[in-house]
């Protein structure tokens, strides 16, 4: 299984230290000296993919390096477990084809020969008046041609009139709207908020498209109004920006596999990996200048532990990384970063005949305004990927539904993740009967398993963009240390993987 607990105890997890660490009689303790000297060892904060990827940019820089990550297992959100007797993700299992930056790191780990893309059979959306198949252009559900008269049954006659607006009017319609429902709403009206595009926002992002900062969800949407003339025509320019075909992509086995061979790759390299390792404060030598992580202490109450090193690369969620780094940086300029929403992932097993014509597709993304159905999103596993249909049997079906979503339109905070797993399969069940439309009970499911996410989304409301800028601005202050993950750099791999070598490739080490 990919991301294997690996667990280090406190004993085993040496403190890194340069030769002229603190306590070390070297006379290159003398500041200046120190700051002149290159930087040998680094510390990087969180095993998920973005910090497993840091460490392995800096071990390619020459650095000694040491990762931690609290949990007993390392990747992240693109994790493994085993439900039904298989080995499926618990968290991403597929990567965003934008850029080519997900498949040259998978090539480049030999993982190449089992990249995937996933069936054809289209995806479907959830709406009031029941079941459509999602609409093929535009993106984040924002229609490239609201005429389309396959829109109809999500807008109908006066909604698609009122989207159809969009191309007569001036580009400055709407350009002062910082959420992507406002935008949308400015520019083609309500309807395509509710209809089309809140079901997308919420199953991507688990957030309602007013309270989706546009820049930090779609970069160059608004730019692309000016450009182009109207909101259409630049969605279907971003659209078509990616490559043909596919828009996401997976890997035979699961995108756990990434996680696991990076950890592998690192291994080799001899990086040091510290599992169960939670690193609850950051310090710096006045002298040195190296930096100290803080680490809990496991079994041995009160007392503390500590990692040195000279560079430090925070590569936790952005509440964390705010409270880490907060001591170090200029109080007035540091953003108030919230945790993203939680999400609950339930994967069941069934044998359900009635499934093998995959009747919604490679899944379904639920409008929040659906009142008999509390899951935000299903994919069906085994219609998606055909790699999975190929391991279990004959009529056996993998749904995966996802609940939890923000705020609603309608302000309502949704409460189905204080149900317990029990409670929360029951709801599934329920749930994936109404979206497939054929009854699914107990007596059909093989096996079943609840996953929770509960710092894994970064939030992505008004405003995120403008405080990564400050806190990016914020950190040059400092000197050998970076930041990197998803609250960064945009949720998802292809956001991901680029930005985390970009940061690490700009560090400083002199
Ligand atoms: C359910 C789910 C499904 C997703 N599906 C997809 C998908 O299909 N495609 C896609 O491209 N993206 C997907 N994503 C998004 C993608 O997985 C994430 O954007 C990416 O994995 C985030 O990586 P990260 O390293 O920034 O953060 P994380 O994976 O969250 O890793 C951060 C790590 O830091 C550790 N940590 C936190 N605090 C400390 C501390 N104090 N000390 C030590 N360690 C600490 C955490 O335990 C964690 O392991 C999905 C995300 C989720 C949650």
């Amino acid at each position: 299984m990919a991301s294997q607990p690996q667990k280090v105890t406190p004993d085993q997890a040496n403190t890194l230290k340069s030769p002229e660490a603190p306590g070390d009689s070297s006379p290159a303790h003398a500041p200046d000296a120190v700051r002149s000297r290159k930087a040998r060892t680094a510390l990087v904060v969180g095993g998920g993919v973005s910090g497993l990827l840091a460490a392995r940019e800096l071990a390619d820089r020459g650095l000694r390096v040491v990762l931690t990550e609290s949990r007993d297992h390392f990747g992240g959100a693109v994790g493994a477990h085993q439900v039904g007797g298989m080995v499926l993700d618990s968290g991403a299992e597929s990567y965003a084809t934008r850029n080519a930056s997900v498949a040259e790191l998978i090539d480049d780990l030999g993982l190449g020969e089992a990249r995937t893309t996933p069936s054809r059979v289209g995806s479907w959306l959830y709406l009031p008046s029941g079941p459509i198949p999602m609409p093929s252009s535009g993106i984040l559900g924002i229609p490239a041609n609201p005429g389309d008269s396959e829109l109809r049954p999500a807008l109908t006659a006066a909604g698609q009139r009122r989207a159809a607006m969009d191309r007569y009017l001036p580009s400055s319609v709407g350009a002062h709207q910082k959420t992507l429902g406002g935008l949308v709403k400015a520019r083609m009206g309500q309807h395509v908020v509710d209809g089309l595009v809140a079901p997308v926002t919420m199953g991507i992002h688990s957030t309602h498209p007013n309270e989706l900062d546009v820049d930090a969800v779609a970069p160059g949407l608004r730019e692309g109004i000016r450009t182009y003339g109207s909101l259409g025509a630049s969605a279907a320019v971003l659209r078509a920006n990616s490559p043909a075909g596919s828009q996401v992509a997976g890997l035979v086995g699961g995108m756990n596999q990434l996680s696991e061979a990076l950890v592998n790759d690192l291994t080799r390299r001899g990086v040091r990996l510290l599992a169960g390792c939670d690193v609850i404060a950051v310090d710096r030598d006045e002298v040195t200048q190296n930096w100290i992580a803080i680490r809990r202490q496991e079994g041995s109450a009160g007392k503390r532990a500590a990692l040195t090193a000279d560079v430090l690369v925070l590569a936790t969620d952005g509440p964390t990384t705010v409270r880490l780094l907060g001591p170090h940086l200029d109080s007035d300029l540091l953003p108030e970063v919230r945790r993203g929403p939680e999400i609950a992932l339930v994967t069941l097993v069934v044998d359900a005949p009635a499934l093998d014509s995959a009747p919604r597709g490679t899944g379904v993304l639920v409008s929040d305004r659906v009142r008999t159905v509390r899951a935000k999103a299903l994919t069906h596993m085994t219609a998606k990927w055909q790699w999975i249909a190929d391991r279990v049997g004959e009529h056996r079906h993998i749904l995966r539904l996802s609940y939890g979503r923000g705020p609603t339109s309608e302000g309502q905070s949704i409460t189905e993740l204080t149900l317990s797993d029990e409670q929360l399969m029951s709801l599934a069940l329920h749930d994936a009967s109404r979206i497939m439309g054929t009854s699914l009970s107990r007596k059909y499911l093989q096996g079943a398993d609840v996953v929770r996410w509960k710092t894994a989304m970064p939030q992505v409301s008004i405003g995120h963009a403008q405080k990564v800028k400050a806190f990016r601005q914020n950190l040059t202050k400092l000197s050998r240390v970076a930041s990197v993950g998803a609250w960064l750099s945009g949720t998802g791999l292809a956001s991901l993987v680029p930005d985390t070598r970009t940061t690490i490739a700009d560090l400083d080490l002199g």
